[in-house]
């Protein structure tokens, strides 16, 4: 029986403004104004106001709704309040730890991605891609060139890293939040020509990881954090690998010890630079260094040799964990038994996870898989596994790397930057033949 009292809410938010079915479609009424950035919390804080704002536009757009003018306003304050934190002594650009600590900050990625976000919003797509195309040498080359290697095919998995693959590198993870022409880009492919689009990253799922820094609408990627050890499906359900409880207390164990650092006034900004101090599922992540190399090599070293020492003590034969030293970030990984002993669990290890829980049908393809580091190369060998039907697109300017992947998988693509990969993408999903694709509920396409 219908509850009386259900009809109240209805009310109270038409007093708001919201009297139909769509508030959750609702761009909040945020206007960032031009606002000081002294401090990480500060810079975090407005870079969280910009995905709430960011996040119902994409929503929009997908929904075939026209968006207000003032939400554009907002993302350009937030923009103006980076930039004069960034230019105003470019040399000197600082963010305060605390009242005593201070470092020099790179903030050029928040600044070129909120620009190019109201670029895109202002003056359209065709527009936009005119003015990407000139941030980059042989864009309309490299773009025609993934064109033709989609071929308008239908792919059933299509597996991507986050990260310098689909979005470019940010100083720092915590405000590496997802712009807007990306989320249409990536979600117009992954709804139209995929049937199981999923991230898989190794930075957390949550708390704080990919679901807090994405803008994609919901129900459209597979989201895996920690290499593919967590992942949320697309009816929202969490989805957790086994891990051994002896060695779950050991890495409870390592993070205490290794957050204890955070007290050491010498250590401390490893915690806020690049990807800072990461608690994942069964993995642990502290930067030594950031992508524009702002810290000195022998602190970089010393923060290593620290960490290096914890685990030493914690796990002296070595088998619990392995650490991995990608000379940006230290990773700490707790092993897996593996066919020859112990090893690291790596992103192949969490796809054959996900699809565990899934069923991806991986026998079945085209699958595409995209990546930009060694570490992607695992989940492009998982797929390979079960068919050679598998297409790899990887952004990297590392002949070696390039080398590597294109010998593991004939249908090879490389390309420069992540701008191209998605602009490759995004239209690729405008030319293809419609087929039945993983459309997700609202999606107007
Ligand atoms: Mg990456």
């Amino acid at each position: 029986m219908r509850n009386p009292d259900s009809q109240s809410p209805v009310f109270l938010e038409k007093e708001q403004g919201f009297s139909l079915p769509t508030k959750e479609y609702a761009i909040p009424d945020i206007d960032i104004s031009l606002q000081p950035i002294r401090s990480f919390k500060d810079l975090f804080h407005l870079k969280a106001l910009t995905r709430k704002i960011r996040s119902p536009i994409v929503k929009n757009i997908f929904s075939a709704r026209v968006i207000n003018l003032r939400s554009i306003e907002s993302l350009k304050n937030a923009r103006r309040s980076l930039e004069d934190v960034y230019f105003r002594d470019y040399e000197t650009s600082i963010i305060h730890i605390d009242d005593m600590h201070s470092i020099n900050v790179d903030l050029s990625y928040e600044i070129r991605e909120l620009k190019k976000d109201t670029y895109y919003l202002e003056h359209g797509e065709d527009y936009f891609i005119d003015y990407i195309g000139k941030l980059y040498n042989k864009f309309d080359q490299h773009v025609r060139r993934g064109l033709e290697f989609l071929d308008n095919l239908h792919f059933n998995c299509f597996i991507t890293d986050r990260d310098g693959t689909t979005n470019n590198y940010c100083g720092h993870y915590r405000s590496s939040i997802q712009p807007v022409y990306n989320a249409i880009f990536l979600s117009r492919f992954a709804s139209l020509c995929t049937d199981n689009p999923i991230f898989i990253t190794s930075a957390p799922l949550k708390n704080f990881g990919i679901i807090d820094v994405s803008v994609n609408p919901e129900n459209v990627f597979i989201y895996a954090g920690s290499k593919g050890r967590e992942f949320l499906d697309l009816d929202l359900t969490e989805h957790r690998a086994y891990i051994d409880p002896v060695k779950q207390v050991r890495f409870e164990e390592l993070a205490a010890k290794v957050s204890e650092l955070e007290k050491n006034p010498e250590l401390e900004k490893f915690f806020y630079v690049g990807s800072g101090f990461q608690l994942k599922f069964g993995q642990l992540t502290i930067a030594r260094q950031d992508v524009a190399n702002t810290i000195a090599e022998e602190e970089s070293i010393n923060l290593l040799h620290n960490v290096t020492n914890i685990v030493r003590e914690i796990d002296p034969d070595g088998s619990v964990f392995r650490i991995l030293d990608t000379g940006k970030d230290i990773e700490i990984i707790l092993t897996i038994d593996g066919q020859n002993g112990t090893k690291d669990f790596d992103k192949g290890d969490g796809l054959k996870f996900i699809d565990s829980r899934i069923n991806l049908r991986l026998d079945k393809g085209h699958h595409l898989v995209c990546g930009d580091t060694a570490s992607d190369i695992p989940m492009l060998e998982a797929v390979l596994e079960y068919t050679d039907d598998v297409y790899a697109i990887f952004v990297t300017k590392d002949a070696e790397l390039a080398g590597k992947v294109a010998q593991l998988c004939p249908n090879t693509l490389i390309v420069p930057s992540p701008d191209i990969l998605l602009t490759i993408l995004g239209v690729a999903a405008l030319t293809i033949k419609r087929k039945k694709g993983c459309k997700a509920p609202g999606i107007f396409l």
